[in-house]
């Protein structure tokens, strides 16, 4: 079978000259995304693009669901709550996933909103989910949030301890679908996607949770099951 493939992968559209509408952007990430997988010898079925649409308002949503887009990202329980009930029933199959910090005080609301919640990072969360999925019978997939930048102002749980919240996660009969990260911003991604794919390997989880705007494909060649993508989506947040 013949491979057109490129030798590189593309950089992203500059965003700031980018003014078309979200529907044609969503196109050209579909086919970067398509390429940055051909590339890594991956299926596009294994991908899943996020379309985070935080801050943005339904009326710039709704294009995207017209064009067939269903997975959809939100930082807030009670962002999400006010802009997607009507969404949702206008567009069956919509997934929506929780990507901000979650307080464990609002695990019940989570996990009755959220189709996915990409932030458990603690104990304590993971003890307010397990109880709020029995009480909603109700049970979102759930990536383990890893701090794979060690910053200190960054949530995720500290590399040294993944394994043991790993292990409560799976005690407490939490789905865990995969790992998530947020790379230290202005530095090289790469490598921090490598090391939370190695860490997913070594724990025997299927998923990952990685790359945005700038790095999606990079991400895409490295393992990424699910690409966030923002702004090169919806423009620049106010
Ligand atoms: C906002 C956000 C994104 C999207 O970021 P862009 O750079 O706009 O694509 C992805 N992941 C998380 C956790 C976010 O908060």
């Amino acid at each position: 079978m013949p491979f057109d493939e490129p030798s590189l992968v593309p950089r992203p559209t500059p965003r700031v000259s980018d003014d078309r509408p979200p529907a044609e952007r969503l196109i050209d990430i579909r086919t970067r995304i398509d390429k940055a997988a051909t590339l890594a010898r991956r299926k596009r079925g294994d991908l899943t693009l996020i379309a985070v649409s935080k801050t943005h308002p339904a009326t710039a949503i709704e294009p995207l669901l017209a064009a067939g887009q269903r997975d959809f990202g939100e930082n807030r329980v009670q962002e999400a709550e006010a802009k997607w009930p009507a969404l949702r029933d206008a567009y069956p199959g919509t997934r929506l996933h929780l990507i901000g910090q979650l307080q464990s005080n609002k695990a019940r609301d989570a996990v009755r909103l959220a189709d996915a919640i990409h932030v458990v990072d603690r104990p304590s969360l993971v003890t307010a989910l397990a109880r709020a999925m029995e009480q909603e019978d109700r049970q979102p997939d759930c990536f383990i949030q890893v701090n794979i930048g060690d910053e200190l102002q960054k949530g995720g749980c500290a590399i040294a301890e993944l394994p043991a919240l790993l292990t409560e996660a799976r005690a407490a009969d939490l789905p865990v679908a995969g790992l998530m990260c947020l790379p230290p911003a202005g530095l090289e991604a790469a490598p921090y996607f490598a090391l939370l794919a190695k860490l997913a390997r070594d724990h025997g989880v299927a998923g990952l949770s990685m790359g945005m705007s700038d790095d999606y494909e990079t991400a895409v060649t490295l393992g990424a099951t699910h690409v966030r993508v923002g702004s090169a989506l919806f423009g620049h947040r106010a």
